[in-house]
C-alpha cells in the first residue's frame, strides 16, 4: 500500500480541524436523534430540521406523546420519514422503558436501538461520550480510504477493521472526522481536487499523476 493509515492520519491533523461531529446536538440523545435523521440525508438538512425539533421534543418520553403522524411531518423533509419516525419512536420507547430515558454507552446496548447500526453507535459513542469504539465508515471515509489505497475492500466492515488495525484507538474517531472534513473539502466525490491536496505526488488516485480513481474500480 502506498501509504498507511498513520501517515495519512497525521498529515491531515496538520490541515484540517475538524468538530468532534458535523451534526449539531446539546445532549446525547439529541445526538442520537440527529444521527438517526441523517441517514441517507445531508448533516446540512438535518442541521436545519433538528433546532425546532430539540425544541419540541427534549427527551425521548416526548417522542412518544404525540402520534406518529404528527412526528412524520415534523421530519418530513429529512427523506424517509415513515422508517425515520418509527425508528425515532421506537428508540425513545426503548430508552425510556430499559435505560431510564438515558442514552446508553456501550456498543452492544446502542445496537439493541431500533434504526441504531454500528456507525450510528460509533459516532455517538465519540462524539457525545468520547469513547472511541470504531471508525464509522460514511461514504466520504468510503471514498478517501479507497483512493488512497488505505484499503481494498469493498464493505463497510472490512473498511473499518483495515483502517483500525493502521491507526491507535486514541485517534480513531478523530481519523473519522479527518477524513470526512478532507473528503469534503479536498477529495470531493465529483471533483477531487489534487492539485491542492497534500498527497497529490504519491496518491494512487492522485490526478496530478494521471491515476484513475481508485473508489470507482
Ligand atoms: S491526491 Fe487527489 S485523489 Fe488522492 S487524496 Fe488527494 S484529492 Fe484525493
Amino acid at each position: 500500500m502506498p501509504f498507511d493509515a498513520s501517515t495519512v492520519l497525521s498529515t491531515l491533523e496538520k490541515l484540517h480541524e475538524p468538530p468532534r461531529t458535523f451534526l449539531d446536538f446539546d445532549s446525547p440523545f439529541h445526538l442520537l436523534v440527529a444521527t438517526i435523521l441523517s441517514a441517507q440525508c445531508t448533516d446540512k438538512r438535518v442541521n436545519m430540521v433538528t433546532p425546532a425539533l430539540f425544541k419540541k421534543y427534549p427527551l425521548p418520553q416526548d417522542f412518544l406523546a404525540v402520534p406518529e403522524e404528527e412526528l412524520r411531518r415534523d421530519i418530513f423533509t429529512c427523506g424517509h420519514y415513515n422508517n425515520k419516525a418509527k425508528y425515532l419512536r421506537e428508540t425513545s420507547r426503548i430508552l425510556v422503558e430499559k435505560f431510564n430515558s438515558e442514552v446508553p454507552q456501550t456498543m452492544e446496548e446502542l445496537l439493541t436501538l431500533l434504526g441504531v447500526g454500528r456507525k450510528t453507535a460509533t459516532v455517538v459513542l465519540y462524539a457525545a461520550f468520547q469513547r472511541q469504539e470504531g471508525i464509522a465508515v460514511d461514504t466520504h471515509v468510503w471514498r478517501v480510504s479507497k483512493r488512497l489505497g488505505l484499503t481494498k475492500a469493498n464493505s463497510q466492515g472490512k473498511i473499518e477493521l483495515d483502517l483500525m488495525r493502521q491507526t491507535p484507538r486514541a485517534k480513531w474517531g478523530l481519523f473519522h472526522t479527518l477524513l470526512i472534513t478532507h473528503g469534503r473539502t479536498v477529495c470531493t466525490a465529483r471533483n477531487r481536487q489534487c492539485e491542492k491536496c497534500p498527497f497529490k505526488n504519491d496518491c494512487p488516485s492522485s490526478l496530478v499523476t494521471g491515476k484513475i480513481d481508485l473508489a470507482k474500480k
